[in-house]
């Protein structure tokens, strides 16, 4: 049987790893570190004398996801048990509501629009024409421009309160530095597609319980090789087949599949010294990541937002960094008073430090909510969390110059951004291409 190793066990490497053992291949899965998950998994988080299993960010999940759902459904995980379903909503404690109900597109968005709550009426009907203009033009643009090109003319509290926050919340970047062309493909997806497309899906379980722990399994399961603290060093080719170098020691195998950031897998295609990856290896190195941060506050157990997330007016001049907070206490009870509060874009609220930043955000919180102080509060600052979308974005196809070497991740080639569905997409078509190849070959 033909050996396939997976270089990163993140959401992507794990969805390869499983759309191969599923196909019958042998798979040895590395990664660096001591647990598989990636940027998507859980770490302890101690708030004051407690420590709460939680996520390295708070993650959210749309309905639009299809292939991250079929690959939690195929592991065996309960998708209602793993995730909050809410329908399409922005909302702000200031009574602000754009709520979708559950319609065929774009009736959703059109009935939603003339229900909203707070939102002027030149607001409304330009955001309706906006989108009817974007589906006669199939979501296409004929060259990418900056997201914020799309919304020219916008009334401004379309674009402060809607259009901005879901161009952030995606893309994790301002529209100033989105590629338009990426925001309308998850546009079109989520607001043009079925009725369930735009629905909001929070992670209930911390991310490694809704995901990774049952795709190792599985993988274990159907007899995969996990090879965890072995950062590969090496790559290269030789006599038709593959030589891993890990912190392991070597391995023969005959395709590889990288599911590894954009840096990591510039670094390692280079070891190789292959002339015929330099265009890969560029492209690769010229990909710039961008910060998440996500504020974690404890409040005492009875401390309850009135829903289970909303929206926050950020003002970074002005100290309010807080873009979306969630009460993980209503999605498990085992985290009951634990707040998190995301701020994408996040290079100016860490540029003061966290300590600084957590009591901003406490404040944001005290004026919005009128929440008390909270008991105790700590910052996961990921700094690169996600891949800068820029306008015209090149990313390096699946299958790279040299044979049996291919790219996953969200380095890869896809028209999604950097998020768990881009992610899982380009790991699933990975697979794909190298079982073709194979049985080409
Ligand atoms: C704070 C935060 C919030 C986010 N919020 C959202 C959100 O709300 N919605 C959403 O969809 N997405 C979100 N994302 C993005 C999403 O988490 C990522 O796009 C996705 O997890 C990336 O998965 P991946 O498998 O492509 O890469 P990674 O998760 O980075 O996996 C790569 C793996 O490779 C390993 N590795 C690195 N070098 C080596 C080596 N030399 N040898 C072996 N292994 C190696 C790493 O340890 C890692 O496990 C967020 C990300 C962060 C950080």
């Amino acid at each position: 049987m033909k050996r396939v190793a997976v270089v990163g066990a993140g959401w992507s490497g794990l969805a390869c790893a499983l759309e191969l053992a599923h196909r019958g291949q042998a798979v040895a899965l590395f990664d660096a570190a001591p647990q598989a998950g990636g940027r998507a998994r859980a770490v302890g988080i101690r708030l004051g004398d407690r420590e709460f299993m939680l996520d390295n960010g708070q993650h959210l999940l749309i309905g639009a996801y299809t292939e991250t759902l079929r690959a939690m459904a195929a592991v065996g995980v309960h998708i209602d048990r793993a995730l909050l379903r809410l329908p399409f909503e922005i909302r702000y404690p200031d009574g602000f509501l754009l709520r979708a109900p559950r319609l065929p597109a774009p009736l959703h968005l059109a009935a939603g629009l003339l229900s909203a709550a707070g939102l002027s009426w030149t607001g409304r009907r330009h955001a309706l024409a906006s989108v009817m203009r974007w589906r006669r033009q199939h979501w296409r643009l004929t060259d990418d421009v900056p997201a914020s090109t799309l919304f020219a003319g916008a009334p401004d509290d379309i674009v402060r309160r809607v259009w901005r926050p879901l161009c952030l919340a995606a893309l994790n970047v301002e529209p100033s530095d989105a590629s338009g062309q990426i925001l309308l493909n998850v546009l079109r997806d989520s607001l043009a597609g079925g009725a369930h497309s735009a629905d909001l899906l929070i992670p209930r379980l911390d991310l490694t319980r809704a995901f990774v722990a049952a795709a190792l399994e599985r993988l274990l399961a159907s007899g995969a090789e996990l090879r965890l603290r072995s950062a590969v060093q090496g790559l290269a080719r030789s006599d038709g087949r593959w030589r891993i170098d890990s912190r392991g020691g070597a391995l023969a195998v005959d395709s590889v599949v990288l599911a590894l950031p954009p840096d990591r897998a510039a670094q390692l295609l280079v070891t190789g010294q292959r002339h015929e990856l330099a265009t890969t290896v560029e492209a690769l190195q010229s990909i710039a990541m961008a910060p998440i941060a996500t504020v974690y506050l404890r409040y005492p157990p009875t401390v309850r937002l009135p829903w289970p997330a909303c929206a926050l007016l950020d003002d970074a001049a002005g100290g309010r960094h807080g873009q979306w907070v969630f009460d993980r206490g209503q999605l498990d009870e085992e985290n009951a008073g634990v707040l998190s509060v995301v701020i994408s874009a996040a290079q100016s609220a860490l540029s003061a430090g966290t300590k600084p930043l957590e009591a901003q955000i406490a404040a944001q919180l005290r004026t919005d909510l009128g929440l008390p102080a909270p008991l105790a509060s700590t910052t996961v600052a990921e700094r690169r969390a996600t891949i800068v979308p820029v306008p015209g974005l090149k990313r390096p196809p699946t299958r790279l110059a040299l044979p049996s070497l291919y790219l996953a991740g969200d380095a890869a080639a896809g028209d999604y951004p950097s998020t768990i569905e881009g992610s899982v997409r380009a790991g699933v078509a990975a697979a794909r291409a190298l079982h073709a190849d194979t049985r080409v070959g």
